[in-house]
């Protein structure tokens, strides 16, 4: 019996682990690539790797992906994250939790997750090649047939495709009947040129509500931290909704006006009352001078002047007019995304083998028995903070347990 399991990232190298542990008389080979496996695993989390999140209720932790977490939710049942902390921890990788949920190494090296991964395919037996790139894949006379790029062909009586979001293997994917759901990136900053944000690069927020400025439903919304950068907006309320609304952003050419609520915890009325407070207590102090409501002062100062209030503008020279204009600025300010920027620590595509082709019990194929899914082929994304190595580890588990029985 030989499994051939294509592609050694997160998803290929943990499933060809889980079958060859499951399985003792099967031959288990990966094919990677590239010069060394588990790249983006070594590139991850800023080099630290955030493996997983800390988030044990199946229910909840398919709210993290935007694409793919209803087909999830039974598979978390089997492998969660959990199971991936003392999958780990077993073996010797000490994990911790940061504040926001996150889990990494305590090392805060991902080679630390590699050597632990790598140790296993050799404790087992498999056989890892590197610069084996798979050219086609195809199913005749009763087993697979891979063909490298090298010339050289195998057979196979089980193929698991862990390609993650490279484009050639889709072609393979597209012969065997299954469909693919248009790739699009996913968790990126926002551009945006705008005269009140100019200046503001390094002012952190802690909640701020983003709403995309899209027709109809479902309302894009995301309230979380919010980061104004050199070239726009980041942060994590930005990230998310870049996630959830990878797909319309995209048909958009990545040009939509956004609505700032910087005070979330306010409505108009009560800023306006707060204002009206503040020009009755200090009539004589300049209105850009200090912040009255809880923002930073050069935020506040250009949100303010925004609106016409001048910088020597005094609050007893406020009109009603103007403080009602700054109360709207500040709970519903319309800016314009001009483009997608680029999220240096992580990165996915949205897109992939369409789910409903897939049996989530055992990541095989309805179409062709003996072909497996597992990891970011398919189409299945999460937020993030840990989520797509989760996917990685649980379809490759259930992808390996599967072959390996
Ligand atoms: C910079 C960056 C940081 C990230 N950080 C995090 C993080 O901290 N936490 C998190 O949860 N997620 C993170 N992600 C996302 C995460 O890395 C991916 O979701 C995950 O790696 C997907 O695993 P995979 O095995 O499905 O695909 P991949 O990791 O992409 O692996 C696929 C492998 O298949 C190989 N391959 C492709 N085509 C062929 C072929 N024809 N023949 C042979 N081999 C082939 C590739 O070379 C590759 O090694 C990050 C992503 C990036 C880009």
């Amino acid at each position: 019996m030989r499994v051939v399991v294509i592609g050694g990232g997160a998803a290929g190298v943990f499933a060809a682990i889980t079958c060859a542990s499951t399985a003792s008389n099967t031959e288990v080979i990966i094919l990677e690539a590239g010069r060394k496996p588990l790249s983006k695993v070594a590139i991850s989390g800023g080099g630290r790797c955030n493996v997983t999140h800390h988030c044990f209720d199946p229910a909840q932790l398919v709210q993290a992906y935007p694409r793919g977490g209803k087909a999830l939710r039974g598979a978390f049942t089997r492998f969660q994250p959990q199971d991936t902390i003392e999958w780990f921890e077993k073996r010797g990788v000490s994990l911790k939790t940061e504040t926001d949920g996150r889990i990494f190494p305590v090392t805060d090296n991902s080679q630390t997750v590699i050597d632990c991964l790598l140790q296993e395919v050799t404790a087992h037996d498999i056989i890892l090649k590197t610069g084996a790139k798979v050219q086609w894949v195809n199913y005749q006379n009763q087993q697979f047939m891979v063909d490298l790029k090298t010339g050289e062909a195998l057979t196979a009586d089980q193929v698991l495709l862990a390609t993650g979001s490279q484009r050639p293997p889709y072609q393979w994917v597209e012969q065997f009947g299954h469909h693919v759901v248009p790739l699009v990136p996913s968790l990126f900053t926002f551009k945006l040129q705008d005269s009140r944000l100019q200046g503001l690069a390094g002012i952190s927020l802690d909640t701020v509500k983003l709403q995309l400025q899209t027709k109809g439903k479902p309302k894009y919304q995301q309230t979380g931290e919010l980061l104004i950068t050199h070239w726009g907006l980041s942060g994590p309320a930005v990230l998310k909704l870049s996630a959830y609304a990878a797909r319309v952003l995209h048909d958009a050419g990545y040009q939509m006006g956004l609505t700032i609520n910087w005070l979330p915890s306010e409505n108009q009325e009560t800023i306006k009352e707060q204002l009206f407070a503040q020009k009755a207590e200090t009539p004589r102090r300049q209105v850009t001078s200090f912040s009255p409501v809880a923002l930073p002062r050069r935020l506040w100062q250009q949100l303010a002047m925004a609106v016409g209030i001048a910088a020597e503008q005094k609050w007893a020279e406020i009109s009603k007019k103007q403080i009602n204009a700054v109360a709207k600025e500040l709970i519903q300010g319309e800016f314009w995304i001009e483009g997608k920027g680029v999220f240096k620590e992580e990165f996915v595509t949205c897109g992939g083998v369409d789910l409903k082709e897939i049996n989530f019990h055992t990541m095989e194929s309805k179409l062709r028995p003996g072909l497996y899914f597992a990891g970011e082929i398919l189409d299945i994304d999460g937020i993030t903070g840990g989520f797509n190595f989760q996917n990685a580890w649980t379809t490759g588990w259930l992808a390996g347990q599967a072959m390996g029985e």
